[in-house]
């Protein structure tokens, strides 16, 4: 396999724009995408053309508008090129301008959180010309897959990829003010580039395939714990799994045909956990790049006997999947703001940008914990190997001693230097060590030029987070730009709202465990927040504040907040109803009938040996008999209470009440009912256990 050759093979991307393109075109396109101005509907169809002409050499029969809608995956709707026969039965292909800017999807099956009211089922999705086009190979054939933004007939943004684009306007919008203080005026365009690291499991298909929770969940719902885990610390960068080694071969052959850029392939720390990078992008390529990543791992998967496991925490005690969201502002002619340099503490424009985001991310630390809202990631946050539910920036020793010496005298003299890496052997190379160590326990860590948010739970998208992120950095980024831009000693100003914002909003800064107990305490003392559920983070987004905010610089309306506020509580009752009621009939159709069949064996196993022998000692037995039946009936008891709570949960109106009901009177049940059977498994001969175990699953790919 030649890299280089099958890189971007299946891009419609710029090299293949200007070759296929006529000059004219090909520059009014540029200036689409570059500058955002209008395409005429002239260029639309000379461009459309090209693409059909050129997906329908490599083989493609059908195009789709590849969109986001609400509930976190995508969506795509198949047409062929074809047009009505000629008289001849000639067939000609056919593909306007038309077709490529402008879809209508019968949106009503789509969530909308109220919305659009399903009588006005009409929904728009809109080519969005900075994301590339490509092709999609899969069962049906190869598809030219068209990126789009999702939006009813109102306008209203359907999807989540339509306030990222706004977002990005934003703060390209207010990045350039703060660049034009230091007296850039070549700079034309900010952009966030964002890479987003992905972990997921692979486990075996047929294992797979015989546990209900799997198949309907995404994750084990009961499980006892393997002899061996990950206490070991074996697995992370440890050799890949045969299969699993394959497996990644073939996702990356088919990402980079894509143009995506998998670059680093690893074990995670969990057994059977792994983990793909890409290299970073501008932030709406990267969150549809995140999207097809998590689509070709499945797709790959599937076709390779194995499944992948995109859930938060598809094992209960084992560490769980999240996504690591890398973060900067980079300029249309190279510079990255948050690039410190060797020496931060004379970079005057790096230390305002970073003041900028301590403020942005204490004022909002709110929304986002919000942006890693989901029903699987509350098992993940704050469970010992997961960042806390508490958000918090680490910047390490050098810039932590920058901040201290800004907010007591104003001014930053130094900036600690790293020193030579000794390794006490002289055929070892020498090289001078980052200034900083890391920090893997921060939700929010400086990592050398860029911010790398680690909240973010696996199935995300990364959408939200960056939406958010832009915005709140945009707000800081106004503020202190205007005032700046009306003081008469600019630089003085500057210095000022340095200081202040550094020292206003230093409680946000920890370079500690943040796993540890003590943080919890300390955070707390510090007034930060621990939003531990999904159902209390989901009223975040409709705080007047967030409102305020989002309103301000037209990113979502009230409207589009009060929607997906709504939808997340739907899933949020909806997951739980669907897990809740999968236990119920595992533990009534298989692990019950399967331990009772169990007792029976020992117990007639108990009354030959009593046949044989009259006085046997068949106390070990009688023990076994004993243990299994209490158990058993503590199942048995917390079966009925589950059936009970998710009766009662179920009979709340829909939306936050009963997202709270799930969440307050069915979640703890189940955690209840799991107790007595995962004791069960560790009783029970492994023969007679209706499913395989995670040792099974884990431990033998
Ligand atoms: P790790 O965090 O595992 O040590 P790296 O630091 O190499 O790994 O990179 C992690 C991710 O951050 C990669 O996707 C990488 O492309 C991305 N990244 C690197 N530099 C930047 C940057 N300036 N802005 C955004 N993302 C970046
Ligand atoms: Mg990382």
């Amino acid at each position: 396999m030649n890299v280089s050759e099958i890189f971007g093979q299946n891009v419609f991307n710029d090299a293949v724009m200007r070759e296929r393109l006529p000059k004219k075109v090909y520059e009014a396109v540029r200036r689409t995408i570059d500058e955002g101005a209008e395409m005429t509907r002239d260029t639309a169809d000379v461009v459309a053309h090209a693409m059909m002409e050129w997906a329908v050499e490599r083989g493609a029969t059908h195009y789709t508008h590849w969109f986001q809608p609400l509930n976190g995956i995508t969506a795509e709707k198949h047409d062929a090129f074809i047009s009505s026969p000629r008289a001849d039965g000639k067939m000609i292909l056919e593909f306007s301008g038309k077709e490529l800017i402008k879809g209508e999807p019968d949106a009503s099956s789509f969530p909308t959180g109220g919305l659009r009211a399903t009588f006005e089922a009409r929904g728009y999705t809109v080519w969005d010309s900075t994301s590339p086009a490509f092709l999609q190979e899969s069962a049906n054939g190869m598809t030219l897959c068209i990126p789009t933004a999702f939006c009813s007939f109102t306008g209203d943004a359907l999807d989540a990829k339509t306030p990222l684009l706004r977002s990005m306007e934003v703060i390209n919008e207010q990045s350039l003010r703060i660049l034009r203080l230091f007296g850039n005026t070549t700079s034309k365009k900010v952009t966030p580039s964002v890479g987003a690291e992905q972990e997921y499991f692979i486990v075996d298909r047929k294992k797979y395939n015989e546990r209900k929770d799997l198949i309907y969940t995404g994750r084990t719902l009961f499980g006892a714990m393997p002899p061996k885990g990950q206490e070991m610390d074996d697995h992370y960068f440890g050799s890949i799994p045969a299969r699993v080694g394959a497996f990644m071969k073939k996702v990356d052959e088919e990402l980079w045909k894509m143009g995506v850029t998998s670059k680093t392939e690893h074990n995670e720390a969990a057994p059977a956990q792994h983990e793909l990078a890409p290299i970073y992008e501008p932030c709406n390529i990267a969150v549809d790049h995140n999207q097809l990543i998590m689509e070709t791992m499945k797709r790959v998967a599937s076709d390779q006997g194995l499944v992948c496991l995109l859930h938060e925490k598809p094992f209960a005690g084992v560490n769980g999947s999240g996504k690591h969201n890398n973060w900067s502002l980079t300029t249309d002619d190279g510079i990255n703001l948050l690039n410190p340099g060797k020496t931060p503490h004379a970079n005057i424009q790096f230390l305002l940008v970073l003041s900028c985001i301590i403020k942005a991310v204490d004022e909002h630390a709110d929304l986002m914990r919000f942006s890693a809202a989901n029903v699987g990631n509350e098992h993940r946050l704050g469970a010992n190997e997961a960042p806390p539910a508490i958000v918090s920036i680490f910047l390490g020793q050098q810039l932590t001693d920058v901040v201290s010496q800004m907010v007591s005298s104003g001014v930053a003299t130094s900036s600690i230097q790293g020193e030579k890496l000794k390794t006490g052997s002289h055929s070892l190379s020498v090289f001078t060590k980052d200034a900083t160590d890391r920090n893997r326990t921060s939700p929010f860590a400086f990592t050398g030029n860029k911010f790398e948010f680690r909240m973010v739970g696996s199935s995300d998208s990364v959408a939200t987070i960056n939406t958010v992120l832009n915005t709140i950095v945009a707000e800081a980024f106004e503020e202190a730009a205007e005032e700046i831009e009306n003081a008469e000693n600019k630089n003085l100003a500057i210095h000022n709202v340095i200081k202040k914002n550094l020292t206003e909003h230093q409680r946000i800064i920890f370079n500690g465990n943040g796993y540890s107990q003590e943080w919890v305490e300390e955070a707390e003392k510090r007034g930060l927040l621990n939003i531990r559920s999904t159902v209390d983070a989901i009223p975040v987004l409709l705080s007047d504040k967030s409102r305020a905010l989002f309103k301000k610089y037209r990113v979502y309306t009230d409207a589009e907040m009060e929607s997906r506020a709504e939808i997340m509580y739907e899933t949020y009752a909806k997951t739980i109803n669907i897990e809740a009621r999968t236990m119920i009939d595992m533990a009534s159709k298989h692990i019950i009938p399967a331990v009772m069949g169990y007792i029976a064996d020992v117990a007639s196993g108990m009354g030959h040996v009593l046949n044989v022998i009259e006085d046997a000692d068949v106390s070990v037995q009688k023990e076994i008999v004993l243990e299994c039946s209490d158990l058993l009936s503590d199942t048995k008891h917390f079966l009925a209470k589950l059936q009970a709570a998710v009766a009662e949960a179920s009979a709340k109106p829909e939306g936050e009440e009963a997202a709270r009901a799930f969440h307050d009177l069915v979640v703890p049940v189940m955690a209840e009912l799991r107790r007595p059977v995962d004791e069960l498994e560790m009783l029970v001969d492994k023969e007679a256990w209706p499913m395989p175990s995670y040792g099974d699953l884990m431990f033998d790919v």
